[in-house]
């Protein structure tokens, strides 16, 4: 099975993130710089009076993905449509530079995971919401699109993080609920909240939210003092 690597990162957030209400855009971005990393892209819109960086996935020029946002938190990248949208950022400068071989399938990759995660959504470019030149003349819009689309299989997808599960069906709220009730236990390196590593596969929450949703976990829970999940 192929994984589909997101590497996490470390940003220092000016402020707390709002929770995005709906999901209708995935909007592809490029950075309009040749070369920035993604703690680059977070300083730039820091420096914006931003609260770090907007976008929700950098994808470097070597195919490397970063994320950047929380994916369940609005973003800064798409004027008017930050609440309802997902936003993809290619390193780069593609109304002048070509885009290499190895970020073009890292970015249809992540697109296939993005767009199972939210199939209602609509894929799109920043120039089709906002008046901007991004993601670039040379941007390769529809060979992204139809390569993501051909891609075969589900992609694999890790999550190091609470914050890194889609909630779109729940899976986050119940993720965060087995935390609490100590049957999912992260690494020890949060100790105010939930963001310790707990680096589950996305078929492994799945698993999870499927036996938790049938009332495997209810006996756990009910000792916890947490509400079961079957009510009889
Ligand atoms: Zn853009």
């Amino acid at each position: 099975m192929r994984i589909l690597n997101i590497i996490d990162q470390q940003y220092s957030w000016r402020d707390s993130l709002a929770d995005r209400s709906t999901t209708d855009y995935i909007i592809l971005h490029h950075a309009a710089v040749s070369a920035a990393s993604p703690q680059d892209i977070h300083r730039m819109h820091l420096n914006n009076g931003w609260t770090g960086i907007g976008y929700h996935f950098y994808v470097a020029k070597d195919g490397t993905v970063y994320r950047g946002r929380p994916l369940n938190s609005a973003g800064a990248q798409c004027q008017g449509y930050n609440d309802r949208s997902i936003g993809i950022c290619a390193e780069g400068n593609y109304q002048y530079e070509i885009m290499p071989e190895a970020q073009k399938v890292a970015i249809a990759e992540l697109l296939r995971y993005v767009t199972g995660l939210y199939p209602q959504a609509q894929v799109v470019g920043h120039r089709d919401l906002n008046a901007t030149a991004c993601p670039g003349t040379n941007y390769p819009f529809d060979e992204i699109v139809t390569l993501a689309r051909e891609g075969e299989g589900a992609e694999m997808v890790r999550y190091q993080k609470l914050s890194d599960i889609p909630n779109d069906y729940g899976f986050r709220e119940v993720i965060e609920t087995l935390m609490n009730a100590k049957i999912i236990n992260g690494d020890g390196s949060d100790q105010a909240g939930n963001d310790d590593v707990i680096d589950l596969s996305h078929d492994q929450v799945r698993t999870l939210v499927f036996l938790y949703r049938g009332g495997a976990f209810d006996r756990k829970l009910i000792k916890e003092g947490i509400q079961p999940a079957v009510k009889d």
